[in-house]
């Protein structure tokens, strides 16, 4: 029996830091033990840390679906102790003890080693939300987008997925405008890299109307709802909408008018659940060609830090992303 701190939320839901024992011995064939160093803070952990059971059945429960730290022991041939790997997605902090501890043990198929260009910090910036922006600027591209067609939109602008495709979409030489409900982060916006800055209010205006005047080339949406129906309406001829988040809402009122009339297309983005393959090939992105600087955005806190974190993330405050450095 080893024990490790760990963030640990009981059923109540209440979360607390403390000692967990768990067995350690006997890693189970096909399984790694990973020592981790950063986690990240992600929506989806704000919902599991407070017992939400459309995300977690299992309780007690250590929440972070990200992890990046370095390998202890290995049941695998492709994994060795010492190597440095990183962990998001799949049920790491669903129904399998997440990232937010000292140690993980998984899967060695959820597994990807770190690459070269990125350090083990880097990589936890980025999680799960950055590996998603980058997911839903990549559909975007695969679907035709390009600098010239015109103006890209970014929903939940200042949030952790919305921050990162700001940044990326600016690496890339495209004109961003940002949406945001959070009229005073408007100059932290432009800094990552927005020319635009517009209110929620703007995006939720016209939901009666079957179309809209065409102004987005693309769409970055990470909210869903009547802002994610509007900005589809909005596309020009031929855009696309990479959709990837619910914080506005799950349902998504619709006509088939943009599809049949302008020939737009809305793209689905899951980070989680793709093939390991895919994951590995866009970390390689992230580390050469869409190498970020993200300094500017991001927070670092300790394990004792995430239950205020989560409360700033539900209550619709959160600003670019948070880092988790488990010492
Ligand atoms: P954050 O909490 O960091 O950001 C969410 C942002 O959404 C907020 O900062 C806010 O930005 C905006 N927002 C919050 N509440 C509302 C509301 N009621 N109406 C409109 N906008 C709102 O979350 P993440 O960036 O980590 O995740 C964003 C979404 O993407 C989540 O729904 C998450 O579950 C989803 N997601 C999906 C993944 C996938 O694989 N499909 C993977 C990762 C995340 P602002 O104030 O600037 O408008």
């Amino acid at each position: 029996m080893s024990t490790y701190q760990a963030l640990w939320v009981t059923e109540t839901p209440q979360f607390q830091q403390s000692v967990v024992e768990r067995s350690m011995d006997d890693l189970p064939e096909g399984e790694v033990l990973i020592r981790v160093r950063y986690s990240s803070l992600n929506y989806k952990d704000a919902l599991s840390a407070t017992g939400n059971r459309g995300v977690t059945r299992t309780f007690p429960h250590t929440p972070g679906i990200d992890a990046a730290g370095v390998v202890e022991h290995s049941s695998v041939a492709e994994l060795a102790a010492g190597d440095e790997v990183i962990v998001t997605g799949y049920d790491l902090g669903m129904n399998t003890y997440g990232g937010m501890a000292q140690y993980i043990r998984v899967p060695a198929a959820w597994v990807i080693k770190r690459p070269a260009g990125l350090s083990l910090r880097e990589s936890m910036i980025l999680g799960t939300a950055g590996l998603t922006a980058a997911l839903c600027v990549d559909k975007l591209l695969r679907a035709g987008l390009t600098a010239e067609a015109g103006s890209v939109l970014v929903t939940g602008a200042t949030g952790g997925v919305g921050s990162i495709a700001i940044v990326l979409l600016k690496h890339l030489g495209f004109h961003v405008t940002a949406v945001t409900g959070k009229a005073e982060q408007a100059e932290f916006l432009r800094q990552l890299g927005a020319q635009v800055v517009i209110g929620r209010e703007e995006l939720t205006a016209g939901t009666d109307k079957a179309l809209l005047k065409p102004q987005w080339a693309g769409v970055v949406d990470t909210v869903g709802g009547d802002i994610l129906f509007n900005a589809v309406k909005s596309l020009q001829y031929g855009g696309s909408a990479a959709c990837c988040g619910l914080t506005a809402g799950i349902d998504f009122k619709a006509s088939v008018l943009p599809f049949i009339l302008r020939g737009v297309n809305l793209l689905g983005v899951d980070s989680v659940e793709l093939p390991l393959v895919n994951k590995a090939s866009m970390w390689d992105k992230l580390s050469l060609q869409w190498k970020l600087d993200l300094e500017s955005l991001v927070k670092e806190i300790s394990l004792k830090d995430v239950p205020n974190a989560i409360a700033t993330m539900l209550a619709s405050q959160q600003t670019g992303r948070t880092l988790v450095r488990i010492d």
